[in-house]
């Protein structure tokens, strides 16, 4: 039977990271996925280019049942660290905005790097392998794979979440951790577009379809972000969507500020005042475009010259500019979701070793982990971080 130091199951963002970091320690290393290519979410995140990392990483761009837990391995790898690395590579890069950095060119760099480090430090890496059976030995772990009988000292879990199951995502992870007694905080969808059903707002919404919304206040439960929203044939997208949905829970409200520049009451009152002829949905397309100013002037209000209004109607312009209210039916799912939020109960991991509490020689780093970061290069920077925490000790 073939015995090795460590066994990383999953060559995805974290299980590279921990690979090379590993094997960089002398650890004799051996990194398995059932996939026929590793990393396939690094090569479509960003929309291809990769958000690598974010200047502003921060433990507040985090969510997770305990929210301490990121907190040791952020700062022992930082995003300054994985900006040398990919600096050391050579491989061009920008901030887009809000810190977010992205490759120039394709994220296949990005792999391309992880790759180089993993064969320069000496990994093995085994594509096309799944793992049938894992059994606890005096010391380490033996597995049964597709490949044969394994034996291992430390075991690292890197399969990540359940989003987007055509890119390799399984419930794995979840499964052995359950086998070794840890404890599963329920997982849904984070970072996934909002599936709208109500027969008016579905049409409005497809009637849209493409429109972006620059600058716009998303809320929900007491979080808000302001960014792009996106309309979409299925209901709503774009940055300040995705980053709330991972605070909504079915039957929540989503409060929008289609205006949060745009003092509304006076901007109204000034139009009142100094355009009194022109009508609403003209003084609208100033401000989105004409397509969706006339939509918003047929489905919410009653077009007319702006003289015509009462204070009271343009109050309840005003409100319904700045705070739409609408209850989405649910989101996309797993299909298109970005992230897992949820998974493995952090309580029972080390913060400082992401070795397991309950059995000696496993670890689990990354998305595995109920720790799921802000859209912006966050989630990348924890399978960076957790994957080089639990290296240091596997
Ligand atoms: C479309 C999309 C775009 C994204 N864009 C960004 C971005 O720009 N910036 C950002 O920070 N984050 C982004 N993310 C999130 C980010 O990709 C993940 O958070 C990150 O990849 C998690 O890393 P991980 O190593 O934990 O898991 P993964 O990268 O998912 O890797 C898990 C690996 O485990 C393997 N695996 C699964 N089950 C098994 C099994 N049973 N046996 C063997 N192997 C198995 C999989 O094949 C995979 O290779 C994006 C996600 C998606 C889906």
């Amino acid at each position: 039977m073939l015995s090795t130091e460590v066994v990383i199951i999953g060559a995805g963002a974290a299980g590279l990271m921990c690979a090379l970091t590993a094997a960089g320690r002398g650890r004799r290393v051996l990194l398995l996925d059932h996939a026929n290519k590793p990393g396939k979410k690094i090569l479509m995140s960003g929309g291809g280019r990769c958000n690598f990392t974010n200047l502003y990483c921060e433990p507040g761009n985090f969510l997770s049942a305990n929210p301490h837990f990121c907190k040791s391995a952020l700062a022992r790898y930082n995003q300054w660290d994985f900006i040398a690395l990919v600096s050391k590579h050579g491989v061009p890069y920008h901030e887009k905005k809000l810190g977010q950095l992205f490759c120039d060119h394709k994220a296949n760099a990005i792999l391309d790097l992880l790759l180089a480090e993993c064969a320069e430090a000496g990994v093995e890496l085994r594509l096309n392998t799944s793992v049938t059976e894992i059994a606890r030995l005096e010391s380490g772990y033996q597995l049964q794979t597709s490949a044969g009988p394994l034996a291992c000292q430390s075991l690292v879990i890197a399969t990540g979440g359940l989003s987007i199951p055509t890119l390799g995502a399984t419930g794995f992870g979840y499964q052995v951790a359950r086998q070794f007694g840890h404890t599963l905080l329920p997982t849904r969808a984070g970072l996934v577009p909002f599936s709208i059903t109500e027969p008016q707002l579905k049409a409005l919404c497809t009637e849209l379809s493409g429109t972006s919304v620059e600058d716009c206040l998303v809320s929900c439960n007491g979080q808000s972000f302001r960014e792009n929203i996106l309309f979409t044939h299925r209901g709503l997208s774009g940055p300040a969507i995705l980053q709330i949905s991972s605070y909504w829970q079915p039957g929540d409200t989503l409060h929008i500020d289609l205006l949060p520049h745009i003092d509304l009451p006076e901007w109204l009152a000034a139009q009142q005042r100094e355009r009194p002829n022109s009508e609403l949905k003209t003084l609208l397309a100033e401000l989105f475009t004409k397509k969706m100013a006339g939509l918003l002037a047929e489905h919410w209000f009653v077009s007319k010259p702006m003289k015509q209004y009462s204070p009271g109607e343009l109050k309840a312009i005003a409100e319904q500019l700045a705070d739409w209210q609408l209850v989405p039916a649910g989101t996309e799912g797993y299909r298109t979701a970005e992230v897992t939020l949820g998974g493995i109960d952090t309580r029972e991991v080390s913060s400082k070793t992401m070795e397991s509490l309950k059995s000696p020689g496993l670890y689990f780093v990354g998305e595995v982990l109920d720790v799921t970061g802000h859209l912006g290069g966050f989630n990348f920077q924890w399978a960076w971080a957790s994957g080089y925490a639990a290296a240091q000790y596997v």
